[in-house]
């Protein structure tokens, strides 16, 4: 085994994991993917991965640990852009000033998500390589527009994150041979206001079955919503922007409560008009829900980003 591993080596009945790099830089870790070709794969807090190894569901039989590389635990502002490292874990994200008053819509997925053992291990990356609908970061940095720098032996270069959702389960990204070492995203700006929300899980430990991201520009007066973003999430199937609400969202006024019921109705009818696998049980959660996102994020618009949090 290479370095110390966080994890004990795991035994399952049909393959054995044989080694755990704990990988210093991207360089090494590359080099060890490469060197491991069919048999490797990246790893950061394993909160997804190693459930899967031990059921037998994939079968690495070395692992590369990216979660100690210092320069993808980096979170700078840079003028208006934020930039995450790959490796950034929840609870850092939710701890992080320069988060919350940047991206806050980031910073209420990263502390709503899982519970706090999760989130001290569980990655934004490994959040978004997962590829599952009802990710909370995922959906987070997808109502942010957010781009992912993907790493191979070629280079890097800088992906739209909707691009990286193929299907349940199945990332763009190989794991065996990419690293996700960053993400970029814009920060908040005047008269823009953002809300996350999520139906509440079955049990604590548990993902919600349904989140929403929204992110509102509202026009000069603060009175009408000049541009939205809307990604939402649900178990079953992948990170989803809503385009067709967006352009709906235009012109719309900011302030009145039947603006806030229609853009619920609106996200229902998006969601469950073509898709029938959506359980007709998160029905009343949309409808509860969405309204209070709209609101949320006009409130937020209105007070400035600097004021995100009261
Ligand atoms: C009890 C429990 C509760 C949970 N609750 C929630 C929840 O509420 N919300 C939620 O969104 N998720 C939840 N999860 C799922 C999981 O914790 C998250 O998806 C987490 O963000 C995965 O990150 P990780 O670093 O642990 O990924 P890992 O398990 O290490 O990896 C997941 C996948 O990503 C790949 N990968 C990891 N890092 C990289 C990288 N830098 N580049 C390329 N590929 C990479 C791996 O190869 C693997 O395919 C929960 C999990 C558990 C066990």
């Amino acid at each position: 085994m290479s370095s110390k591993a966080p994890f004990e080596i795991i035994e399952t009945n049909r393959r054995t994991v044989i080694d755990i790099l704990i990988a210093s830089s991207v360089n090494e870790a590359l080099g060890y993917l490469t060197s491991h070709h069919r048999e490797a794969q990246v790893m950061g807090g394993g909160t997804c991965l190693m459930p899967q190894v031990q059921r037998g569901e994939i079968r690495p039989i070395r692992l590369v640990d990216v979660s100690h590389i210092g320069a993808m635990k980096r979170i700078a502002r840079e003028g208006e852009m934020l930039l995450i490292g790959g490796a950034v874990t929840f609870a850092r994200l939710a701890k992080c000033e320069a988060v919350q008053e940047a991206a806050p819509l980031l910073w209420e997925a990263a502390s709503a998500m899982g519970t706090p053992a999760i989130r001290r291990l569980a990655t934004l990356a490994g959040n978004v390589v997962a590829s599952v609908g009802n990710a909370d970061g995922a959906v987070a940095l997808v109502a942010l527009g957010a781009e992912a720098e993907v790493t191979n032996l070629t280079g890097s270069q800088w992906l739209p994150i909707l691009s990286l959702f193929m299907r349940q389960g199945v990332s763009r990204i190989n794991p065996s041979s990419e690293i996700i070492t960053a993400f970029r995203l814009s920060a908040l700006g005047t008269g823009q206001g953002c809300a996350f929300v999520r139906a509440k899980p079955a049990a604590p430990w548990q993902r919600a079955p349904f989140v929403l991201g929204l992110v509102l520009s509202l026009d000069e007066a603060k009175e009408r919503v000049a541009r939205a973003a809307v990604a939402v999430g649900w178990a079953g199937g992948i990170p989803l922007r809503l385009t067709e609400v967006e352009r709906e969202m235009a012109g719309w006024s900011a302030s009145s409560e039947d603006t806030w019921g229609a853009f619920g109705a609106m996200v229902r009818e998006a969601l469950f008009g073509g898709r029938a696998e959506i359980p007709p049980a998160l029905e009343m959660d949309i409808a509860r829900l969405a309204p209070r996102a709209f609101r949320r994020a006009v409130e937020q618009a209105r007070r400035g980003p600097n004021a995100a949090h009261p």
